[in-house]
């Protein structure tokens, strides 16, 4: 077992190897560590329908897992550490509980088992589980003293500080309409269809791809890389109404909502954050979306506590509309008028307790994605075929990553190519394989091999 270094060293080397959330927005995890708490929280409930890639972490790397978290309580000083994860990942719940015994971390460490609903990984939502405490409305876990950290990321925490590996390669279950859906340890940087190849390809001839999950996931392209946020890469018949509900455009959209809103609220009712106690209204924006009264921007701040989990759309309205969509709009005009997000503000509950939860199967059968809900186990992932790494230089949360490498250079593999500018929230980027560097611009570095 390694020593555990001082609190600076594990943020130093945290910083150095690039490691960011790896759950959701890609925070920089040196920048998340950087806190005193009393708990750190291991999010390991991979709440996405499909999603695999966490739990067969867990159950294959338990010791990095603890290890991770272990360095997550040593740079926070938090005397306690809790593992967040379903109570149906039976295999990786075996073998945690083996090695904190072993390790006699029984004092420090913990499991905590949660049903199978969705969002049960929403940090919010996971934060009231684990602890019984609402996080505030527009607050943060800190506010409850407690850092949220996604199993993965410890993962990669616990190579940096150990053993100094930056983080060049990602966990990426590709699911939906392929031949053999599999869970590979991809090279960032690698273009998505030598992912999809992995799994035997699309079945179906006008497949379109989703990066992220069916709730949250977004439309994304064949030749697009596999970023340190990619989780999971799912397929997709065209017509399937996952993807037609990210096909619509946005005057379709707006068409929609102000002619079929019914106001009979069942986005509210089932809104995670609402249920919280958050002021989070979607059947609000609608509405003063149909009056055409969304103008006073100042009182839809509202739309910023909106973690765009999807449910409102997917399983609360009737009409097939799409709240979170509106919000997200809402949210960008918000962001582009410098409206600021409110203080925090404790509230009061409204009801949160299993019967108020949606539960996963039911929320699959919902999207019409049952036939696709097979096993998608770890496998080697054949890097045949793999000639560029095309590195975005910002796959995180703040600014991009200014390059530090230009054309016509030849790099080792683990190489950094971007660094953090001078006082900015961002994150390094470093280079799986060795080879040359054909192309340095804004937004990419890409990397020919070999
Ligand atoms: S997407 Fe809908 S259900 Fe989810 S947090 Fe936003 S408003 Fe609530
Ligand atoms: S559930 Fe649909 S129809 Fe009902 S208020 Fe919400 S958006 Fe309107």
């Amino acid at each position: 077992m390694a020593k555990t270094p001082e609190r600076e060293a594990i943020l130093e080397r945290i910083r150095a190897a690039g490691v960011v959330g790896a759950g959701g927005a890609g925070f920089p995890t040196h920048v998340k560590y950087d806190a005193r708490v009393e708990l750190v929280i291991a999010n390991g409930a991979e709440c996405e329908p499909l999603a695999r890639s966490d739990q067969q972490a867990m159950a294959a790397q338990p010791a990095e897992v603890l290890r991770g978290l272990e360095l997550a309580m040593a740079a926070t000083g938090a005397a306690e550490g809790v593992i967040g994860l379903k109570a149906k990942y039976a295999e990786a719940i075996e073998r945690l509980e083996e090695l904190i015994r072993l390790k006699r971390l029984q004092d420090r460490i913990r499991l905590h088992r949660l049903e199978n609903f969705y969002p049960a990984g929403d940090e919010f939502v996971l934060v009231r589980e684990v602890t019984g405490r609402a996080i505030p409305e527009f607050g943060l876990p800190l506010a409850v003293g407690a850092v949220v950290s996604n199993v993965s990321t410890l993962i990669d925490v616990a190579a940096a500080v150990d053993r100094g590996e930056p983080v060049c390669h990602r966990s990426v279950t590709v699911a939906g309409a392929v031949a053999e859906p599999g869970t590979f340890r991809v090279p960032v940087g690698t273009p998505l269809e030598l992912a999809l190849r992995a799994a035997g390809g699309a079945i179906d001839r006008r497949a379109r791809l989703i990066a992220g999950g069916p709730m949250m996931g977004v439309l994304t392209e064949p030749g697009a890389p596999v970023t340190k946020t990619t989780s999971i890469l799912l397929a997709l018949p065209e017509r399937h109404p996952v993807i037609q509900r990210r096909l619509r455009d946005t005057a379709r959209q707006l068409h929609l909502t102000r002619s079929a809103c019914l106001k009979c609220m069942l986005c509210t009712e089932v809104c995670p954050r609402n249920l919280l106690g958050h002021r989070l209204f979607p059947d609000r924006l609608m509405r003063s979306l149909a009056a055409g009264v969304a103008e006073d921007l100042e009182a839809y701040t509202g739309a910023y506590l909106c973690s765009e989990c999807g449910l409102c759309a997917v399983y609360g309205c009737v009409m097939n509309l799409d709240p979170c969509y509106v919000n997200r709009q809402m949210k960008a005009r918000l962001a582009e008028a410098s409206v600021p997000r409110p203080e925090p503000v404790e509230r009061a509950e409204r009801v949160f307790g299993p019967l108020r939860r949606v539960p996963t199967p039911r929320l699959i059968a919902r999207l019409g994605l049952s036939e696709y809900d097979r096993p998608a186990p770890l496998r080697p992932f054949d890097a045949d075929g793999l000639t560029r790494l095309r590195l975005p230089l910002k796959q995180h949360t703040g600014v991009p990553a200014v390059p530090e490498v230009v054309v016509g250079q030849e790099i080792a593999a683990g190489e950094l190519v971007g660094e953090i500018p001078d006082g900015k929230l961002g994150a390094r980027v470093h280079s799986a394989a060795a080879g040359t560097v054909i192309e340095v611009g804004p937004e990419h570095v890409t990397v020919e091999l070999g």
